[in-house]
This record gives structure tokens, C-alpha cells and sequence, in this order.
């Protein structure tokens, strides 16, 4: 634990501005390294788009923004359209064109306030979001220090560092349609550098489209080259987890900075900060008390696919029918907009069948359910929070990966770490049922469970005192304050 004491030897002369990318994904890792910032003395901005400002202050109340000695909060505009309801997950697509286009001259005048401001420090680096490159490119252009920090697994940063080569190659636009679904997918790719055995399928979702001139693929793919221009690449990932591709990262990039898991350095360092959260939903707590209410150590599914994901009613009806037949007890949350069209409900007899063993809620605190004693299993969309948030709590893992990088990592969680298994996109009720009952009491289950204890305790290993990611931050603050490292 940091102790107070290491806090007041140094005062807050260095001053970071982190900048996420506002999405859920992006605001909490980013959080947890801001907060990992302060313990270590530095003086902290965290800037959020404006309508994540808004929402965090309804959902976690002003105190929660009030920030505290030495750590503010500040907002710039994402550029965006108001919406009618603004309590929804944004277009990301949109958000990606918009913040790059109409959020970089806000940053700039936010960083030359900040630099004419009394009372604090002038800005001495930035941390951008790696997909909010803007950032970086006006923090150079003052002559501030700029890293650039990937919220993503190692192994999905590499998938997006790979998408301009697999175009050159010719593997990418699609030929058309078909290529989705005639095993093209399937394609083993060997000449990606740690990756040994990955295939199309597992490369982020964004390369299916036969679309050349596709949105995310450019972006994320133009994004992933630009932190190449970065002085720095931080990723919240440890050293033993994705030790190929990170070693692979570490001979292209002069510097990769893996610090996870980043939550391990922000937990409980120091009394005010405890205040601050990310949650842009507000957290319904009454499902940990069902949590306790539960007997059997172990015995719950936690359901939860995240903040973006959107299924249809008909794959919402499959999963509801599968851990209705899988007879054990659930926990799925269920948020507001997770379902798209007409009928965006869970059916009304599935409610009335599972009621003595399940609970829906609409958001809640995950990690505390996640190391809750009695969740045996998560079954998730693979969003690399989620899964490191999986890991470090020991728990086995259902994937239902549904874009971006979440196939890159369902890939690793299942085929390399051996602590989940994969749900058929097509999903069908009896296979979630039969996969369910599976890691819950089956063979695999039993071998998925040692192996997640396992990585659990190399996580906990990497941020203890001598541990990797341990030394990697306190490399990083080095090098944020004197430049070298
Ligand atoms: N989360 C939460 N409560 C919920 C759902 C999600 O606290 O009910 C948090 C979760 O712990 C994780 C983040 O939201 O930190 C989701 O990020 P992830 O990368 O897993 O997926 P994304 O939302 O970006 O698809």
C-alpha cells in the first residue's frame, strides 16, 4: 500500500492532464492511473468530454467532481449534437470523428489556462488516450512531454498496430460478404511478431468490413500508428500475462509501460480521492446484499456485457433461456440501452420462472461483485476491463465477445490463459446452458478455476513491491518528471 508518508516527501510540482477517450472503457482505467498519479505526488488534471461531466454528476453526485488538494477535474466539448436523451451510450464511431475534429482547440486553450493559472503547476506531461491522439500531437506542439496510454489488452494493441499491414497484404477489405461466414476468418496469420496461431477472427472486430474506406478501421488503425510518434506507450496489462506480445511491443516501441493492473495502485490511496469514481451509470449496491443472502461460495453467474454492447431482443431471449435451463443462480445486469428495436425486455415468463435464483439490475459496482465469494462466473463481452477486472478476482469467464478487440482477448482468455470459454456468436440457448453447467461443475470448469487463481496471483505478484508493473510505474513517474527513463 502507498503510504502517506511517500506523498509528503515530494510536492506537487509536476502537473499530468489526462485526457480519455469519455467512454466507460476509457474513464476508469485512465481514473486509476490519475489516481495512481497523485499517490505518487503529482498534481492531477482529469479531463472529461462535458457530457461525461454531466453524467457523472447525476450519477455520483458533485462530490465526486469537486476533485481534492491537488487533484481537478476539468471538461472539454466532445462535439457531438446534443441528444434528447442524454443518459445513453455514445455513437463510438461518432465520437472517434468528432472529438478528433472539434476537441483539440478546446485542449489546446484548456492547457495555456492551466499553464496561467496561480496555485498550481505549470502542465509538465500529457497523457492521451491512445485513440484521442489530438492530445498528444497539441501537447508536443506546446513542448509538453505527451505519452500516449492504450486502454486496451496488449494483445488487442497489437491486433490494431497490424490493421495497415494486413490492407498492404491484401487480407483486408473483405472480398465481400461471404468472406464473413466461408471459414475466410479462420485464416491463421504467422508473421505477426508474439501473436504465434492468431487468426482473422481474433484480430479486432473493425478489419470485417469490405469496406475500404470503413470508419473504425482507419481510425483505430491511423490511431495505433500515431502512438508510434508517442514518447511512451503505457497499457494496463502485467509483464506474465501477455509476456510474447508485450516483449514483441518492447523491441518496436522505444518505451511500453505495462502498470496492471492499474486499479491495484488507485485502491484506497489516500482517504479523499476514495470519493471519486468513474461509474457514468449510478451503481444499484442491493445486488451485493443478495450476493451475501447467497449460500453456496461460488454458486452465482454474474451476467454482464458492458457499457456498448447491444444485442438484439432475440439473442436477449437465448441468453434468459439458457440461464434459466442451466438451473444455477444469476446475477445479470441489465443496462437501459443494451438492447436494440422493439421489445427491449427480458420476457416477462423468464421473470416469473427464474425468480427465487436470479436478480437483474441495471449497472452495478463490478469489481465488488466480481470479488464477491459467491460469483463463480462471468460471463462477459470481453471488454479488456472486464476481463482484467475477471482475472484479478479469480474468476473463470463465458465469452461473448461483441466488437473491437473483445475477439482478441476472448482469444487469449480462452485459447491461451484457459479461463473461459467461448458462447457461439449465433447464440442458442442450449449451448449457454450446457457451457454454463460446464464451468460451473464440469471438468474444464474445475481446470479453469486453478488456472484463474493462478493468474490472479501473478497479477497481485506484478504490483507488490519488486513486481513488474510495479517497477514500470515507478520507471514511468521517472521518466514523466526528468524525461528519461
Ligand atoms: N462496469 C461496472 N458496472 C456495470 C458494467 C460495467 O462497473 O454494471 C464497469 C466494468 O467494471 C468495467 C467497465 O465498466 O470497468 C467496462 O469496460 P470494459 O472494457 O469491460 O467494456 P466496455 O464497456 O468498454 O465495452
Amino acid at each position: 500500500t502507498m503510504s502517506s508518508g511517500s506523498e509528503d516527501a515530494l510536492p506537487r510540482r509536476a502537473h499530468a492532464v489526462l485526457i480519455p477517450q469519455p467512454a466507460q472503457g476509457h474513464v476508469t482505467p485512465m481514473l486509476h492511473l490519475a489516481k495512481a498519479l497523485h499517490a505518487r505526488g503529482f498534481h492531477v488534471t482529469y479531463v472529461n468530454s462535458e457530457y461525461n461531466h454531466r453524467r457523472l454528476l447525476r450519477s455520483r453526485g458533485p462530490a465526486s467532481l469537486a476533485g481534492a488538494d491537488g487533484f481537478r477535474f476539468e471538461a472539454v466539448p466532445d462535439g457531438l449534437p446534443p441528444s434528447d436523451n442524454d443518459d445513453v451510450t455514445q455513437d463510438i464511431a461518432a465520437l472517434c470523428l468528432s472529438t478528433t475534429e472539434h476537441s483539440a482547440a478546446p485542449f489546446r486553450d484548456l492547457l495555456a489556462r492551466l499553464n496561467a493559472t496561480t496555485g498550481c503547476p505549470p502542465v509538465t506531461c500529457v497523457i492521451a488516450d491512445g485513440v484521442m491522439s489530438f492530445a498528444q500531437r497539441v501537447a508536443e506542439d506546446m513542448g509538453i512531454l505527451a505519452l500516449v496510454f492504450w486502454t486496451t489488452s496488449a494483445c488487442g494493441f497489437m491486433g490494431y498496430l497490424h490493421f495497415a499491414e494486413l490492407i498492404r497484404r491484401g487480407y483486408v477489405p473483405l472480398k465481400d460478404e461471404s468472406d464473413l461466414t466461408n471459414g475466410y476468418l479462420d485464416t491463421e496469420i504467422d508473421w505477426i511478431q508474439g501473436m504465434p496461431g492468431i487468426r482473422l477472427k481474433d484480430i479486432p472486430s473493425f478489419i470485417r468490413t469490405t469496406d475500404r474506406d470503413d470508419v473504425m478501421l482507419n481510425f483505430d488503425g491511423g490511431e495505433a500508428q500515431n502512438a508510434r510518434k508517442a514518447r511512451g506507450v503505457i497499457l494496463n496489462t502485467y509483464d506474465a500475462l501477455e509476456q510474447g506480445v508485450v516483449d514483441a511491443l518492447r523491441r518496436e516501441f522505444p518505451r511500453v509501460f505495462t502498470v496492471g493492473p492499474l486499479a491495484a495502485f488507485a485502491a484506497h490511496a489516500g482517504g479523499e480521492l476514495d470519493a471519486i469514481g468513474g461509474n457514468l451509470w449510478k451503481e444499484d449496491t442491493s445486488c451485493l446484499r443478495w450476493l451475501d443472502a447467497q449460500q453456496r461460495p461460488g454458486s452465482v453467474v454474474y451476467v454482464n456485457f458492458g457499457s456498448i454492447t447491444v444485442m438484439s431482443a432475440a439473442q436477449l431471449a437465448e441468453f434468459a433461456w439458457g440461464l434459466a435451463a442451466s438451473g444455477r443462480p444469476f446475477l445479470w445486469v441489465i443496462r437501459p440501452d443494451l438492447v436494440s428495436g422493439e421489445n427491449a425486455m427480458v420476457p416477462e415468463e423468464f421473470i416469473v420462472k427464474t425468480k427465487e435464483r436470479g436478480v437483474l439490475a441495471s449497472w452495478c459496482p463490478q469489481e465488488l461483485v466480481l470479488s464477491h465469494p459467491s460469483v463463480g462466473l462471468f460471463l462477459t463481452h470481453c471488454g479488456w476491463n472486464s476481463t482484467l477486472e475477471s482475472i484479478c478476482a479469480g474468476v473463470p469467464m463465458l465469452c461473448w465477445p461483441f466488437f473491437a478487440e473483445q475477439p482478441t482477448n476472448c482469444h487469449y482468455v480462452c485459447a491461451k490463459w484457459g479461463i473461459g470459454m467461448e458462447i457461439d456468436g449465433d447464440v442458442r440457448r442450449e449451448e449457454v446452458a450446457r457451457l454454463v453447467r460446464e464451468a460451473m461443475d464440469g471438468d474444464s470448469g474445475k481446470a479453469m478455476r486453478v488456472k484463474a487463481m493462478a493468474w490472479k496471483e501473478r497479477a497481485r505478484e506484478a504490483v507488490e513491491k519488486g513486481g513488474s508493473s510495479r517497477k514500470n510505474l515507478d520507471r514511468l513517474v521517472q521518466f514523466l518528471i526528468t524525461g528519461n527513463a
